[in-house]
């Protein structure tokens, strides 16, 4: 596993409609690595090996992260912020942040007190963001509306094969699209692949609908994230029995094509891997689903990495989980065939 390229992508904002400085590292790092790397305006970059071949295989991992961005400054100079994707505001408080200006990063403490403690209803609008200003002014010779902002965490080792960061979601799901298509490069993949490290999935879907309407896939494999039921009580009936450490999730829903499933848990078979499956009974909430309505429609499954605590600070996963995911999607990459027949009957 290549978990310099892993950590440094971790280590990178990415906050919805600001991927950029992400996206150009996967750029970047892809070269000489797959056929042909692209980037289109919104950015999303796109890795591509055998791009002439008439059947096109998709895999889609999101590049973009939650977070807040700046709304606007009080005349005390502390910013103002809205949230970008489903951020928990309690978080916030107490904690260091960045601040991602045109000029670089600006550090920030989020205001906290007793009484914003005790407050269960607090709201993005609440929060107020310490950057050290004087006052409106000096703010904003720094930093202009519009910023977006992160933690200021790092990523960082636990036991086992354990990592913790925030926003593993997705950008493990965007470094395992791309390390998947390098492998079936190496492994002689014969069908036409597409890695796609997508913009918006936390907002917006823009990143997917604009890939996938391009591309105009075939087939295609969301990578995202999962909860897990291995802690904090989540109940398994609703989604099932998910762990982190105990291998990738296949997902059933109504949307989700049967077949694709069938050949990604033969694909998991013939490499002796363990995996796990979930249940949505709707949206599956990923590119998947946006990627499904794209064209003329196209078929989906979701490939899954086991997370706790999703949308935290810090997040839980399994660096075992994350490669098993890469074997399974470039094992699917090269099992997949010019000729292959999705109709249920
Ligand atoms: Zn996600």
């Amino acid at each position: 596993m290549n978990e310099e390229f892993l950590f440094e992508l971790l280590s990178t904002g990415s906050v919805s409609g600001n991927e950029a400085e992400l996206e150009k590292k996967i750029y970047d790092h892809m070269q000489g690595r797959a056929d042909t790397v692209s980037v289109d305006e919104l950015g999303n970059v796109t890795a591509a090996v055998n791009p002439s071949a008439p059947f096109k295989v998709l895999l889609a991992g999101h590049a973009d992260e939650i977070g807040l961005m700046v709304s606007a400054v009080g005349s005390d100079g502390c910013l103002m912020v809205t949230h970008i994707g489903g951020i928990y505001p309690t978080t916030y408080p107490g904690h260091k942040v960045r601040v991602y200006t045109k000029n670089g990063v600006v550090y920030g403490a989020v205001a906290n007190s007793r009484e914003i403690s005790k407050n269960k209803e607090l709201e993005a609008s609440d929060l107020r963001i310490d950057i050290g200003a004087k006052d409106r002014e000096d703010a904003l010779r720094y930093v202009e509306l519009g910023d977006t902002v992160t933690f200021d965490t790092d990523v960082r080792r636990l036991l086992n094969d354990r990592i913790s960061g925030r926003a593993l979601d997705d950008r493990v799901g965007a470094y395992i699209v791309m390390e998947a298509l390098s492998k079936a490069k190496e492994k002689g993949a014969t069908v036409g692949c597409y890695a796609v490290s997508t913009t918006g999935e936390e907002t917006t879907g823009n990143g997917a609908y604009f890939s996938a309407s391009r591309i105009r896939p075939n087939v295609c494999i969301a990578v995202d994230v999962t909860y897990t039921s291995d802690n904090c009580g989540i109940g398994i009936a609703e989604t099932g029995d998910v762990s982190v450490g105990k291998g990738p999730v296949i997902c059933n829903n109504p949307s989700i094509h049967k077949k694709l499933n069938a050949l990604l848990r033969s694909c998991a078979a013939k490499l002796n891997m363990d995996i796990q499956t979930e249940a949505a009974s709707g949206r599956t909430g990923t590119d998947g689903d946006t990627v499904h309505k794209t064209g003329i429609g196209v078929p989906f499954a979701l490939v899954s990495i086991p997370l706790r605590y999703m949308h935290n600070p810090a997040e839980v996963a399994s660096l075992k989980d994350i490669q098993d995911c890469i074997d399974l999607l470039s094992e699917f990459l090269i099992s997949c065939t010019q000729d292959m027949d999705l109709k249920p009957f």
